[in-house]
């Protein structure tokens, strides 16, 4: 084992140091998670159910705790981390309730019985990357456990400790050893285990679209189940007759909530060119009013950058683009990044996902040509229709390659409706009421009933 020292992003010092696993305990977490699978599987529908529900208040007990944890450790805002905390309880409450509704099928057929069943995967393995350590973990540990699967879940190197309270309060609900484990390590060892181990039967992974490549051609080896959630680049469309105020009023927490490190970030904006100008004044003003500094601070709305590396990477995508104004940062230690807004032309950040407070604001003519600007990329994942025509916003919202829309608002996640991406922004649905799905087996069982 080696340890790895956990830096607050707002303050540099070292505030934790997580022993990360090698080869040899990944093997062990996971031949644990084989060994409890029988186990948990017997549990009835009901105490399945309920012992998630303990979890869940568990969580709820916590929450202020497990909020204080993630701003010290990703330098989220104090509001954020709360709501993070309570999304983890909200979605396993949400998923309690399957167990006791997890039905297969009765299919009429000639000569007997064909009833379907809905059985657990085995061992899923969970990837989870810094940017969002409780929600993304929560997205894949919640159902996965319903649907009577144990979990072995990697945290992200730089943050850890939320997920291994996480798996700490588990086992106080009574979810029994060897169920759910939080296993810190490297993404290329412990996480590449996950892919290469053949009792792990399903990966779920969250990150970089670079990574999530891999993991898909190293599950094929085995025919292993896959939910890859990956970038974005996705596109705020404001068209003239829009609420122009709305929509330049919410334009920056659209792209820099939680500093812009969010796959759903609306990193590029598209404006009607005959309000371009009206819209980038009003804008300009809502920018320079962002409040960035210490997290922990209630008003705080932007918090620092995950890390000196990241901070590093973010600014080399700003040194060649057109900068048309910023917003502040604090100066003094801690991985700070002003809000940055680029104007048109020809960049990098136009169409890489930059994972930082970093927008790009361009003009477009009429209806055709704002769809083709914002189909224009790799990635589909989220993106925000601004009309006062509901004809318009409804003929965008199917003309964008995107998983998720969202018409005069900026919602993305919402863990009662399915979350994913099209094209390179992934592949499979998260949340809403088909998850389990993708976290069970299809079994078809015909019973002969002729004499
Ligand atoms: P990343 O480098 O792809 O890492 C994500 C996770 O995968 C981490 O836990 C990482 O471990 C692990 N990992 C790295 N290499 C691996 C390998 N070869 N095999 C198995 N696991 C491996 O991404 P990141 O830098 O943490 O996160 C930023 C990216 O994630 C952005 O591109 C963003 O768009 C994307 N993202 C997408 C969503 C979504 O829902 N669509 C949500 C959040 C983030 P280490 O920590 O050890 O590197
Ligand atoms: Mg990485």
């Amino acid at each position: 084992m080696t340890a790895f020292d956990v830096i607050n992003p707002a303050t540099e010092e070292v505030v934790a140091s997580v022993e990360l696993a090698g080869l040899e305990q990944a093997d062990a977490a996971i031949q644990r998670a084989v060994g409890a699978l029988p186990g948990w599987k017997a549990v009835s529908p009901g105490d399945r159910a309920r012992v998630l529900r303990r979890f869940a208040e568990r969580v709820d007990a916590d929450l202020e705790n497990l909020a204080r944890l993630e701003v010290t450790n990703a330098g989220h805002t104090i509001g954020n981390a709360r709501w993070e905390a309570g999304n983890v309880r909200d979605v396993l409450h949400y998923y309690s309730a399957a167990p006791e509704r997890l039905f297969g099928r009765q299919i009429p057929v000639p000569g007997g019985v064909n009833v379907t069943f809905a059985e657990p995967l085995g061992v899923v393995g969970v990837i989870v990357p810094w940017n969002f350590p409780m929600p993304i973990a929560g997205w894949g540990f919640a159902p996965a456990l319903a649907a009577g699967n144990t979990v072995v879940l990697k945290p992200a190197e730089w943050t850890p400790l939320t997920a291994l309270r996480l798996a700490e309060l588990a086992l106080e609900a009574g979810i029994p050893e060897g169920v759910f484990q939080v296993v810190p390590g490297r993404g290329d060892v412990v996480g590449q285990r996950f892919v290469t181990h053949p009792s792990v039967r399903k990966v779920v992974f969250t990150g970089s679209t670079r990574v999530g490549k891999q993991i898909m051609a190293g599950c094929a080896e085995q025919v292993k189940r896959v939910t890859l959630e990956l970038g974005g680049k996705s596109a705020n469309i404001i068209f003239a007759d829009a609420d122009l105020a709305k929509a330049a009023a919410t334009a920056p927490s659209a792209v820099f909530d939680n500093a812009g490190q969010d796959c759903c970030a609306r990193s590029r904006i598209l404006v009607q060119r005959s309000v371009y100008d009206e819209f980038m004044a009003e804008f300009e003003q809502a920018v320079k009013k962002v409040r960035v500094g210490a997290p922990a601070d209630e008003s705080t709305e932007m918090g620092p950058l995950v890390s000196q590396a990241h901070r590093e990477r973010v600014q080399s995508y700003v040194d060649d683009a057109p900068v048309a104004f910023r917003g502040q940062a604090p100066d003094g230690p801690g991985f700070w990044f002003p809000p940055t807004v680029l104007g048109p032309g020809d960049y990098r950040a136009l169409t890489e996902e930059v994972f930082g407070p970093v927008v790009s604001v361009q003009p477009f003519d009429d209806e055709a040509d704002a769809v083709k600007i914002a189909n224009d990329s790799d990635y589909g994942l989220s993106g925000s229709i601004w009309t006062r025509d509901v004809g318009r916003a409804l003929r965008v919202a199917r003309a964008v390659d995107a998983g998720n829309l969202s018409v005069n608002s900026h919602s993305s996640v919402r863990y009662w409706t399915p979350f994913g991406g099209f094209k390179q922004s992934g592949l499979g649905r998260e949340l809403g009421p088909d998850a389990l799905a993708a976290f069970t087996e299809v079994k078809n069982v015909f019973i002969d009933t002729q004499e």
